[in-house]
């Protein structure tokens, strides 16, 4: 059984479960029932180090009349999230951009012209700089694939998991019932009828702080987790669609693990 099996919770005696909490725009919540610590950790890491993106890479400047250093533009540029193609083998395409303004201006992502529409920047009004009056920038940049092995630049998401909550109401008919709500921040603990209850169906929106707890003290609210329920939350910064990144990651562990295979049995 492969990586992918495992974490698709395939294959003989596997017992894993794997449920979709939540899926919207870039960001993707996931609850996997009887994984191990250490492969949720793999697939994580995978996902940070495994994942080709491309990032504007070198950046030559003809003019730059602005008050920020060269050094600190190229920086911005190479941090701007572009839209990629996904390729499971780090690609050696190269895409040009060109950027030549004159202020007064502020300068954004989309006044980079870029000669392959597939690589634009994701997010149009990503500030590059503002230009004064009569300030000038003018330079020639090149994007290439990587990954975060390279560079956090190439970094495609912010993903973490954490255990499934648990969240136990020893007395639910507290006098500062309000009070304990209010303290959770994000706000899945309610007081009707000044009952302390968790709100339906919110329970894996609990971030596990303890606020509640510290507040009221563990012989009204105990908060712990169950460690074999992980959640996994996955946001991507936009280059690729959670679905490619996960794609990307799983295969990129097994080609790891299958080359290890080769070189060893
Ligand atoms: S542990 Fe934090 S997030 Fe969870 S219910 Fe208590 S206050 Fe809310």
């Amino acid at each position: 059984m492969d990586v992918k099996e495992r974490v698709e919770g395939k294959g003989e005696g596997c017992k894993m479960e794997v449920k979709l909490i939540e899926k919207s725009g870039n960001e993707m919540r996931f609850l996997v029932t009887n994984l191990s610590v250490s492969l949720a950790n793999a697939l994580r890491r995978a996902i940070l180090t495994l994942v080709n993106v491309a990032a504007i890479e070198d950046v030559t400047i003809y003019k730059n009349t602005s008050s920020m250093y060269d050094e600190v533009l190229a920086l911005r540029l190479g941090l701007i999230p572009l839209k990629t193609v996904p390729t499971d083998k780090k690609s050696s395409k190269k895409i040009r951009f060109l950027l030549k303004e004159v202020g007064p201006k502020i300068v954004h992502a989309s006044d980079m012209k870029v000669e392959d529409p597939d690589f634009a920047p994701v997010y149009d009004k990503t500030i590059i700089m503002e230009l004064k009056r009569g300030e000038e920038i003018d330079l020639e940049a090149e994007a290439a694939y990587g990954n975060g092995l390279d560079h956090a630049k190439f970094v495609p998401a912010h993903v973490f998991y954490h255990f499934y909550p648990i969240i136990d109401i020893k007395d639910s008919d507290v006098k500062n019932a309000k009070e304990i709500a209010k303290k959770c921040p994000v706000n899945i603990l309610e007081a009707e009828g000044g009952k302390l209850s968790v709100k339906k169906g919110s329970i894996d929106k609990c971030i596990l702080c303890k606020a509640c707890e510290d507040f009221a003290g563990k012989d009204v609210i105990e908060i712990s987790s169950d460690p074999k329920k992980i959640i996994f939350e996955i946001e991507s910064w936009g280059q690729l669609s959670v679905k490619d990144i996960i794609d990307e990651a799983v295969s990129g562990l097994n080609s790891e693990l299958d080359m290890i295979e080769e070189k060893v049995l």
